[in-house]
């Protein structure tokens, strides 16, 4: 049996797209390798979102044709976004390279697997469209290490139409496909069958599920849609998503906050800036003004909502006016939890050419500034939980955390707690008992569970 080992670079898409091929492949036979040393075949599942993950990848590959050179039989692949946008360049450029297959062709890897092992050695790449490829990543491969695995990620729809000037998402994903709700809704009860409790429903704009295909009803869009009837299955405890789009949180989707008791309090509202005149410049389609309404909305309508959001510092053209616009922003918002990067030049986006490039050392000092008053604000809201009771879903054992348990609340916040591995799985009451800027530690707060 062939044993295949998948790298994943990037988002939690991409975890899922790699979880999705593995499950293909052990259906057609492969067997699933846990490090490249065991594989004879590795592929990469690569990230175009920042330079640094395309030459992280590039920079793998490297190494792996460099085992090659002992190994000639091991066969090497790239798959996803970098596969997509650039395509046959990838294996012109690094000989060692057997397949290089898009964003949506996933599927199409068990197959070029056993054409490459029958075939004459020549590289196999396919980057084409596919109508329908959306609803080709359903299957799960659920608890290889042994686990109980509690949380499961269900992918609704692919590709994006914003075409935020910094972003090559609409390149490399393609146009927006979205899953029928019945689909996606059988796809969670066979989790839920399976043990899951908690789901995440992925997409790369995924509040803008259904959109073309679905109309309104009763004033509620096809996410809203969505959204209630997966909170309609029996056995599921808990639903969340990402990644969303500021613009999709209509007052319909703030109001299920409050009506729809598995959807967790927690919203990613990714900002990017603070400044309009810099939200103007990356086409994000809102105003400073209307998302802090939405934020103040979200919080009338379910008061332990916890908010995140992702923030990229030296946008072309930012001045220091405009920086401090972002900072004063998070500020205001307090955020529980925040992204920030770098402003990451992509090929073939607008911002690449914009004029005003900030420079990579006022670049990281913006960042630094953001990330100060993030984690000074999470330090101040982590110090407030204590002696709090919280309900946490316990997802395994930490080998980072001294072999600690650990769980995450409903506002998504990770705590660690002494327990043991019938802990796994369960939803638990823990009382926070200490905190650092970045983690929370409890205790179980009924004794003798
Ligand atoms: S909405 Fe998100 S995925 Fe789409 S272009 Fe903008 S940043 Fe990229």
């Amino acid at each position: 049996m062939k044993r295949v080992y998948i790298k994943t670079y990037g988002c939690q898409m991409n975890e899922r797209d790699s979880e999705a091929v593995a499950a293909m492949l052990r259906a057609r036979g492969y067997d699933i390798a846990p490090s490249e040393r065991d594989a004879d075949v590795v592929l990469l599942n690569t990230c175009s979102v920042r330079d640094l993950a395309e030459r992280k990848a590039i920079g793998k590959m490297n190494l792996l044709a460099h085992l090659k050179e002992r190994k000639p039989e091991l066969v090497l692949g790239y798959m996803g976004c970098m596969a997509q946008s650039r395509g046959a360049s990838l294996a012109e450029k690094q000989s060692a390279v057997n397949l290089v297959v898009g964003t949506q062709r996933f599927h199409r890897v068990p197959e070029y697997l056993d054409e490459i092992f029958a075939g004459d050695g020549d590289a196999i790449v396919d980057v084409a469209e596919e109508s329908g490829s959306e609803s080709t990543i359903k299957d799960h491969v659920l608890g290889t290490n042994g686990d109980r695995q509690v949380a499961g990620f269900v992918s609704i729809m692919q590709g994006c139409e914003m075409y935020c000037t910094f972003c090559i998402v609409p390149y490399t994903r393609g146009s927006e496909r979205s899953r029928p709700i019945a689909e996606i809704v059988e796809e969670v009860r066979r989790l839920v069958e399976e043990g899951v409790k908690e789901v995440t429903l992925l997409g790369q704009i995924v509040t803008s599920c259904g959109r073309k295909e679905i109309r309104k009803k009763n004033g509620k869009s096809a996410f809203v849609q969505l959204l209630e009837a997966v909170n309609e299955v029996k056995g599921l405890e808990r639903i969340r998503f990402t990644a969303p789009h500021p613009k999709g949180f209509g007052d319909d989707l703030v109001q299920a906050y409050a009506d729809l008791p598995k959807l967790c309090e927690h919203a990613h509202l990714p900002v990017q800036s603070g400044s309009n005149r810099i939200l103007k410049a990356m086409n994000r389609g809102y105003t400073r003004e209307w998302y802090l309404r939405i934020v103040d909305k979200l919080r009338a309508a379910q008061p332990k909502i916890a908010i995140s959001t992702d923030i990229i510092a030296g946008f072309p053209g930012e001045t220091e006016e405009d920086f401090e616009q972002t900072a004063s922003l998070m500020r205001d918002v307090q955020f529980d939890q925040a992204y920030i990067f770098k402003y990451s030049k992509r090929q073939d986006t607008p911002a690449a050419d914009m004029p005003d490039q900030v420079s990579e050392k006022e670049k990281e000092r913006r960042n630094q500034v953001v990330l100060e008053i993030l984690n000074s604000g999470m330090a101040r809201m982590h110090q407030k939980l204590i002696g709090q009771t919280v309900e946490i879903l316990v997802e395994g054992r930490s080998e980072k955390a001294g072999k600690r348990m650990f769980g995450r609340t409903r506002t998504n916040k990770i705590v660690f707690f002494d327990g043991g591995e019938r802990h796994q799985g369960e939803l638990l009451p823990v009382r926070i008992e200490r905190a650092t800027t970045i983690t929370l530690y409890g205790d179980i707060a009924i004794h003798n569970l």
